[in-house]
């Protein structure tokens, strides 16, 4: 059910099944043009919840806009399907660069050889061609995106909202900070009770780097009201930043003594010896899925070492592997 968070602010809570992060939290700026922050999976359970919290609350679905946080399928996936003529979807303009990149395919199969260069069995990732919700629950081939930059400002009603380029969760990832009510849309950037998924991507040198650097950018913003795009808690910026900072800084170590301890492992092998929160006996027994996301949390803190010359890449029959480079004990 929609739940009425402000005075022309809702949240909608939009389900996850079977995805551990549980929900989507949209949000929704109601006035004479209405705006939506986030969309859900292009799935079934998704675009019922949509529908029907939409249709609760009564927003005029012909001057309705759409904000994308970043190009995450839980967030894109049903947006295409759901903006009517003459209303915009709004993206960063990197992100929506990635988004609409002609060949989603073959962007995909590059990404799976990498990941096998990086410890997967190519059966493993065969299976994950058709599994992965980042790929099957995204939205369709679309053109129709109005792109953003950092610091462009958006008026709903009230509510100017300027966006800040963030990037770390993803490459063009945008939060929305509304000065006068200290409100921030934080999608994925910051979030309670659970962490942020920071994996490698392709084209980007060193993207935990760039998130530590844009959670101090969102520790400089005046915040009172923190939204953020999963599970029903917030709770104080700066607090939450700093605890997600020293998380890192001890996945960045935890990181580091793998691959000093154990050298010549790929970023697989180390995924499998670092500690993860998720309740499985051993990494064999983590969902396919999860490892998936582990892998790619792991290439980000091994990417942040190599970045500082802390560790280095080998090639192996095929495969990557890393080994500590002597001489720097100081990670960060
Ligand atoms: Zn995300």
């Amino acid at each position: 059910m929609a739940e009425r968070v402000g005075k022309n602010l809702w949240r909608l809570d939009i389900p996850l099944v079977g995805n551990p992060l549980k929900n989507l939290n949209s949000y929704l700026l109601t006035g004479p043009r209405s705006l939506l922050i986030d969309t859900g999976f292009r799935q079934g359970p998704c675009r019922a919840a949509m529908e029907r919290q939409l249709e609760e609350i009564g927003v005029d679905r012909d001057r309705l806009d759409i904000f994308l946080t970043h190009l995450h399928s839980d967030h894109t996936g049903l947006a295409p399907e759901l903006i009517r003529p003459g209303c915009r979807v709004y993206i960063g303009r990197v992100d929506g660069a990635r988004l609409t990149a002609p060949d989603q395919e073959g962007r995909w199969r590059t990404i799976f050889t990498e990941y096998v260069r990086d410890g997967f069995s190519p059966e493993e990732m065969e299976r994950l061609w058709d599994t992965n919700p980042a790929k099957v629950a995204a939205p369709p081939p679309w053109d129709g995106y109005t792109f953003l930059e950092d610091g462009d400002v958006l008026t709903y009603g009230e509510s100017r909202l300027r966006c800040v380029l963030t990037p770390g969760h993803t490459p063009g990832y945008l939060c929305l900070y509304d000065e006068e009510s200290r409100r921030l849309f934080c999608g994925d950037h910051v979030l309670f009770h659970i962490t942020p998924n920071i994996c490698r991507w392709d084209g980007v040198e060193d993207s935990l780097g760039d998130y530590l650097r844009s959670l101090e950018r969102v520790k400089s913003l005046e915040v009172t009201e923190l939204l953020p795009a999963h599970r029903s808690e917030t709770g104080d910026l700066c607090r939450r930043a700093e605890e997600l900072a020293a998380h890192h800084a001890r996945r960045i170590e935890n990181a580091w003594e793998t691959v000093r301890r154990r050298p010549g492992l790929t970023a697989y092998e180390i995924a499998g010896h670092m500690a993860w929160s998720i309740r499985c006996r051993s990494w064999e027994d983590f969902p396919l899925t999860q490892k998936f996301f582990a892998v790619g949390e792991a290439l980000a803190h091994l990417d942040y070492l190599e970045a500082r010359g802390r560790v280095e890449r080998r090639e192996r029959a095929g495969k990557w592997t890393y080994h500590a480079l002597t001489g720097n004990t100081n990670i960060l």
